[in-house]
């Protein structure tokens, strides 16, 4: 547990106390056990309410510990998915020291990023001209990505006209 001097121990927060929060973190989940399948899911735990602060809610490794900022509460299950795959991707790279979850294309980090109104997870592209930005997937889709072909194998070129 991080425990902040003066600070009450937060506490798990249910399944069912924030529903669009719950769905959120399932998304999450679904990338994070396709991409880490050796890590256990996040949770979400809750600092109570004291003095003027409302109750924090942080996304958490299973284990309790968490980092970043507490969730805002959003009106659409859309801003969930982004609150909470912001949380999470914090607590994931702090906490965990990797980068998460990363583009097996470009062999990037990606950032959550709303396309349309549908969370998504966006990678900055390669370096190269013709390797631009790319959406790689909605969020809690990442197990539909398959890996890329074998990097050794070459794909033939086209040839460039002199
Ligand atoms: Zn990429």
């Amino acid at each position: 547990m991080c425990a902040y001097f003066g600070r009450p121990e937060p506490r798990l927060v249910l399944i069912g106390e924030y529903p669009l929060w719950d769905e959120a973190l399932a998304a999450l989940n679904r990338d994070l056990a396709a991409t880490v399948p050796d890590q256990r899911p996040l949770c979400l735990i809750a600092y109570p309410e004291s003095g003027d602060l409302d109750e924090q809610v942080y996304v958490a490794l299973s284990n309790g510990e968490a980092h970043g900022s507490s969730l805002m509460s959003g009106k659409s299950a859309a801003e969930a998915v982004m609150a909470v795959a912001d949380a999470g991707q914090d607590t994931v790279t702090e906490r965990l020291w990797r980068v998460w979850p990363v583009c097996t294309v470009h062999d990037l980090g990606m950032h959550p990023r709303d396309v349309d109104g549908t969370p998504s997870w966006w990678c900055a592209g390669g370096p190269r001209k013709g390797d631009p930005a790319h959406i790689r997937a909605a969020i809690g889709e990442l197990d539909t990505v398959h890996p890329p072909r074998r990097p050794n194998r070459k794909r033939p070129k086209a040839r460039k006209p002199r």
